[in-house]
């Protein structure tokens, strides 16, 4: 029957909304536009009300699979969210070659897909006689040109990256300072070091790698990476794949944005679990109402002391406490009339659409930066974890996307850097210009330009030599 005869492609997400989402539209793109179906696997630790929310929401010819829990209690309660990330796939491996196996008997199974995390499930696609075996990346060119030189890197630079003195020159990359190599690199004896330069080995046993990214954006990086280079898998640049919904929702914060005027507001948002240390939440509430200019935040309760959520609340993007208790004294009050404060999570790709949106202060999770750039919105750079202040790097050195605030993060740097993207003078003038042009660049390469074209490339090694 038909069913039996479509193409279809198992992808497997690891437990971030970050990993998820774009995945997701990957397999929306590849159901609508080139007839594979496509079964989402994700793993049981995926369990927050937002990420079910999402999951019961995707269109049909997708399907959803939750892989049974793995057992994880042995690991320290200081585990990092990569160990954690690595350490689910890995033990997941069983499970998931079974479930692939019976897709593979009922379904014509012609790809398996995974994630930056996910590179040691190839095993269980291998095992599962799964003919193709894809990474997709969901950052960008110079995160993965990182990724893919980290096993030499590893062996070339003794200590650690922060003590560099000079920045990491890679191929077609804007040179990259010490300090601003993702977290989970900058401590070697971390577990979380020890499996990034594993996954990344891995990656070499992709047949091809799909990043999330677009020529425009990082055009050298994509160059670079045009050069074919022994043992590197090919590279093919699809994005941006960001979020769309089938049916706007209604939110209150919607409705206080259409009541704004145009491009007047500055939407604050950390991505799905970043949160800021105590002392510069008030900072950054002082800055907002020192630049005079109108605010939507998403607000979340501080970081601790330890660091926990340096790394992003792993489990759920759901703020614990009341976060308003940690807001400097009189701000909701004195802030009323030009700020609106939500907690916890917004639907962030209409703000971005929204006429009444200005400018984005964001911890630079790169589908937050694609989704900014897709709607035009310049960005002021506040990164926080994983791979964020490589892409504030590329961001505000390279494509001149963003302005990045100075390390001190004062309220005056704030409320400076704020007011010179909103009203778009000096550099804001440049930033505000630039990402003009690359919101065309990305909406033509979807359309008709490179990024379909490539996976349209992809689909047809997918498909060729089928028996009809
Ligand atoms: N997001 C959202 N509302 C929020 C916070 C995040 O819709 O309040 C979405 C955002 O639009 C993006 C994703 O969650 O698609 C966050 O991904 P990103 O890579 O920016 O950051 P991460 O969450 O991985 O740190």
């Amino acid at each position: 029957d038909s069913a039996r005869r479509q193409p279809h492609a198992a992808m497997l997400a690891t437990p971030r909304m970050g990993h998820l989402i774009p995945l997701a539209e990957l397999a929306k793109r590849l159901v609508a536009r080139h007839g594979v179906r496509t079964t989402l696997l994700t793993f049981a630790s995926m369990a927050s009300a937002t990420q079910r929310e999402f999951l019961a929401a995707l269109p049909a010819g997708i399907e959803w699979v939750s892989l049974p829990p793995v057992d994880l209690s042995d690991l320290p309660p200081d585990t990092t969210v990569e160990t954690l990330m690595s350490e689910e796939c890995v033990r997941s491996v069983p499970a998931l070659t079974g479930i692939l196996a019976r897709l593979g008997e009922t379904t014509d199974l012609v790809a398996f897909v995974a994630d930056l995390f996910g590179a040691d499930s190839f095993d269980a696609a291998h095992d599962a006689g799964v003919p193709r075996r894809y990474l997709f990346y969901p950052g960008n060119l110079h995160s993965l040109t990182l990724s893919l030189s980290l096993p030499e890197l590893d062996v070339s630079i003794p200590g650690e990256f922060r003590d560099l003195a000079e920045p990491v020159r890679l191929p077609g990359c804007v040179p990259i300072p010490g300090q601003d190599i993702p977290a989970p690199l900058q401590d070697k004896s971390n577990p979380g070091y020890k499996w990034m330069v594993h996954h990344c080995k891995r990656y070499r046993d992709a047949d091809a790698i799909l990043v999330n990214s677009f020529q425009a954006v990082e055009p050298d990086a994509a160059k670079a990476m045009r050069v074919p280079k022994p043992g590197r898998p090919p590279v093919y640049t699809i994005g941006p794949l960001i979020k769309t919904n089938a049916a706007p929702r209604a939110a209150p914060c919607l409705d206080w944005l259409d009541r704004q005027p145009s491009k007047s507001v500055v939407f604050v948002s950390f991505g799905s679990g970043g949160a800021l240390p105590m002392e510069q939440m008030r900072e950054l509430a002082l800055g907002l109402e020192l630049s005079g200019q109108r605010f939507l935040w998403v607000v979340r309760s501080p970081s601790g002391d330890d660091g926990a959520a340096v790394n992003g609340n792993y489990y759920d993007a759901e703020s614990k406490k009341d976060p308003f208790v940690y807001l400097p004294e009189g701000f909701v009050e004195r802030t009323k009339d030009v700020g609106l404060l939500v907690i916890s999570w917004a639907p962030q790709t209409e703000v971005l659409a929204h006429h009444a949106t200005s400018a984005f202060v964001t911890h630079c999770g790169w589908n937050s930066v694609l989704e900014s750039l897709q709607h035009s919105v310049p960005m002021v750079a506040w990164p926080l974890y994983a791979e964020q202040r490589l892409n504030a790097v590329m961001l505000a050195d390279g494509v001149g996307a963003a302005l990045r605030l100075p390390e001190s993060k004062g309220k005056d740097d704030i409320a400076a850097v704020v007011r010179e993207v909103v009203e778009g003078k000096g550099r804001g003038a440049v930033v505000r210009a630039n990402v003009a042009e690359l919101q065309e660049a990305a909406t033509d390469g979807l359309r008709h330009g490179a990024a379909a074209a490539a996976l349209a490339e992809v689909v047809d090694k997918w498909t060729a030599g089928r028996s009809m």
